[in-house]
């Protein structure tokens, strides 16, 4: 998998936001995250080799914007030449998640349509509010690949009423870092619940740092929290 960080920084919008890592990590560094700027890979996708090829070979999966949300007001302007490097590389795929649906439509190219092939936009809901906001909006726009993301996963949720043929799968975790709020094992077998009765794939892709079973709180290094989610065996196709 590829990554592209074509700009840097956010600001916190939501319940999920607020231990970010993109904060976290800039906080090590002594940088202010809440300042968004371009980065030096802002044109990485179409950066050729001296021999004329691209950096980024045909058929990679792009990781895109992991250090801000594609969709932050900051980025309106430098946007739609983002597009246009995504519509270029149309051998990519590129994969970015967003609690910005709602901005969508902001910078998008008149040639979208019903959306790129090439691209994957995830829309992430970390409790039942945000999950009755976005996802009826998420739901109506014209995108080819879309997946929830429930992660941080912030208390129970009923998607029942949102699930359905139009999303390819749910992905759910934890929160993780040393102020994460704890996650419930049964959260996340009522949504996998939801996602059988819906035809919907289902991932837990990792318990974050505090995960609470039968009652019992688990503290969970960052090493082990992908592994132990595995181990439970919840995925499914
Ligand atoms: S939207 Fe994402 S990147 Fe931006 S502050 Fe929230 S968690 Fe961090």
């Amino acid at each position: 998998m590829a990554k592209w960080n074509p700009w840097h920084g956010c600001h916190k919008l939501s319940a999920g936001c607020r231990n970010c890592y993109v904060y976290r990590i800039d906080e090590r560094h002594g940088r202010d995250s809440s300042v968004v700027r371009r980065t030096q890979d802002f044109t990485l996708p179409v950066r050729r080799k001296r021999d004329g090829s691209y950096k980024i070979p045909a058929g990679e999966t792009v990781y895109t914007c992991f250090s801000s949300d594609f969709f932050v007001e900051e980025a309106d302007d430098w946007r739609p030449e983002a597009w246009k490097m995504i519509r270029e590389r149309n051998d990519l795929h590129f994969f970015f998640i967003t609690k910005r649906i709602d901005r969508f439509r902001i910078g998008l190219p008149e040639d979208w349509g019903e959306g790129y092939e090439n691209v994957t936009v995830c829309c992430t809901v970390e409790n039942q509010e945000r999950a009755d906001y976005r996802l009826p909006i998420y739901r109506e726009t014209l995108i080819r690949h879309k997946a929830i993301i429930c992660e941080p996963l912030l208390e129970v949720l009923d998607l029942s009423p949102y699930l359905g043929p139009w999303v390819e799968g749910l992905i759910a975790g934890g929160e993780s870092g040393p102020d994460a709020r704890p996650c419930r094992y049964e959260w996340i077998l009522q949504l996998r619940e939801q996602c059988v009765a819906a035809g919907v794939s289902f991932r837990f892709k990792q318990t974050g740092a505090r995960f609470i079973k039968d009652g019992r709180l688990y503290r969970i290094p960052r090493h082990h929290q992908h592994t132990q989610a595995r181990k439970a065996g919840l995925d499914r196709k």
